[in-house]
């Protein structure tokens, strides 16, 4: 049978190896998703749609980067890319405007249309970071609004109630904020929390406190699998217009996931501005924020200024003009990676998307036959597994009355027999999942799921 000391006895260098990474990096680990108990698995190799661990165990990957991973590990189309780029243009372009900044910019508008101008940052955080400073300069608003259960970023503006217990998080229609991080304070500025697919306690609090908001973000698929109801975000982009909120839509996990076109694809809806990441860097640091123009344009260094008047006695942009920099952005050979798996997806994306839907139609049937009772959810290239009597998950506290325990069992069983993503993490396919990955991955979900029976 399976149990936690096989998980152990499978994993010794791991733990050794963790043991050492304590003595380095606080917790062992260099951001604190990566780590889970009792030590979480060090990977040293990841080829196409598997990886391989410090004692040799390899596994089909689901976690991809945190869905960053579009393509598997490692493809040729990419690697092919970047050293061209390297090879032929140089690694960093010395910090000046260069041709892959707008060629890159144009392919995001084909798949993007409501993104007029946009701007590039080298995260997810940051791009979320910016696209709420913009909207707070645009709105001459000071607050924001976000959802419960939705996540954005590590930065104190968006770190409540992600993931707050239920006794501590308010009504249901009218969620408090909690803090999810040390150092965050619920001092005022803290963040509206809306409920999610509630459109009528959305509308009570967006209609009491409209003047103070001046964006709602959200993850219009949160965490990539709870999807919205399209009458819900038909009413939320019909409420943040009439009150002139700006509408954000955080596409960094959905963008090039749920459609190629991301959520808005989904949902045939504008947002104001669309915040990407993840997919587009290829597996590098990237993020962006796009969106209407005459938002964007507060960012524009030619605001406010005569044509030559700009860059004079070191100034180089007007109090007015909002200041957005980094000595990365728009990274070329970035740039070329994204592109590139951009390009190879437009090829390969409808055969993401079948391997998706049998790999969930498969594990839906282990379920059933061997009686687990796990369903799953999601859209396009990505889902989550949930082990629910319930038929229903429509937010955050659906998610909460789910069998975590039970989840997080199954994963760690899956884990010893080469199905990797970290306990409760949702399914990331890649380009490089194929029959055989597939195979493997149901014959361990039915050794798992029948000795769970038993
Ligand atoms: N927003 C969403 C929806 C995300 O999924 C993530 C990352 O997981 C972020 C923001 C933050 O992006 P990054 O980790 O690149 O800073």
């Amino acid at each position: 049978g399976h149990n936690a000391l096989n998980y152990q006895s499978k994993t010794i260098l791991s733990k050794r190896q963790m043991k050492d990474a304590e003595n380095y990096l606080p917790g062992g680990v260099t951001a604190n998703i990566k780590y889970f108990a009792p030590y979480p698995i060090v990977m040293k190799k990841g080829k196409g749609a598997w990886l391989t661990d410090v004692d040799g165990n390899s596994y089909v990957d689901y976690l991809m980067g945190y869905g960053a991973l579009a393509l598997g590990h490692g493809h040729s189309r990419m690697n092919d890319a970047i050293t061209e780029q390297l090879n032929q243009d140089g690694t960093h372009l010395f910090g000046t405007p260069h041709l892959k900044e707008v060629e890159f910019a144009k392919k995001i508008q084909q798949y993007y249309p409501s993104i007029k101008k946009l701007r590039y940052t080298n995260s997810g955080t940051e791009a979320t970071q910016l696209a709420i400073r913009i909207a707070k300069v645009f709105t001459k608003k000071k607050k924001i609004a976000k959802f419960e259960g939705h996540y954005h970023g590590g930065f104190k503006e968006v770190l409540y109630s992600i993931n707050p217990p239920l006794t501590e998080a308010g009504a249901i229609d009218r969620p408090i904020a909690v803090p999810e991080s040390a150092g965050v304070e619920v001092d005022g500025l803290e963040p509206f929390i809306l409920p999610f697919n509630d459109v009528e306690g959305v509308e009570k609090i967006i209609s009491q406190s409209h003047q103070e908001i001046a964006a709602v973000l959200i993850e219009p698929v949160q965490a990539g699998f709870i999807l919205a109801e399209q009458a819900f975000m038909d009413k939320l982009r019909e409420l943040t217009l009439k009150y002139g909120i700006i509408l954000i839509f955080d596409e960094i996990k959905t963008g090039f996931r749920i459609a190629l076109g991301g959520a808005q694809e989904l949902y045939r809806i504008d947002p104001d501005i669309t915040t990407l990441g993840k997919i587009i860097g290829g597996g590098f640091p990237i993020g962006l924020v796009g969106g209407r123009e005459d938002i964007m344009e507060v960012s524009s260094p030619k605001r406010g200024f005569d044509v030559f008047e700009a860059g004079v006695d070191g100034k180089e942009t007007a109090k007015d003009v909002l200041f957005h920099s980094g000595t990365y952005n728009g990274h070329p050979t970035i740039l070329a990676a994204g592109l590139a798996t951009i390009q190879e997806l437009e090829v390969s994306f409808p055969q993401i998307v079948n391997y998706t839907m049998e790999l969930r139609k498969r594990i839906e049937e282990v379920g059933l036959k061997s009686g687990i009772p796990i369903r799953t959810y999601g859209a396009g290239t990505v889902f989550n597994v949930v082990w629910n009597e319930e038929k229903k998950l429509r937010h955050y506290r659906d998610l909460l009355q789910s069998n975590t325990m039970k989840r997080k069992e199954l994963d760690f069983e899956l884990l010893q027999l080469g199905v990797y993503t970290k306990p409760l993490n949702r399914y990331s396919i890649s380009a490089a999942h194929g029959d055989k990955e597939l195979d493997h991955t149901i014959s361990a979900y039915e050794n798992v799921c029948y000795c769970f029976k038993e």
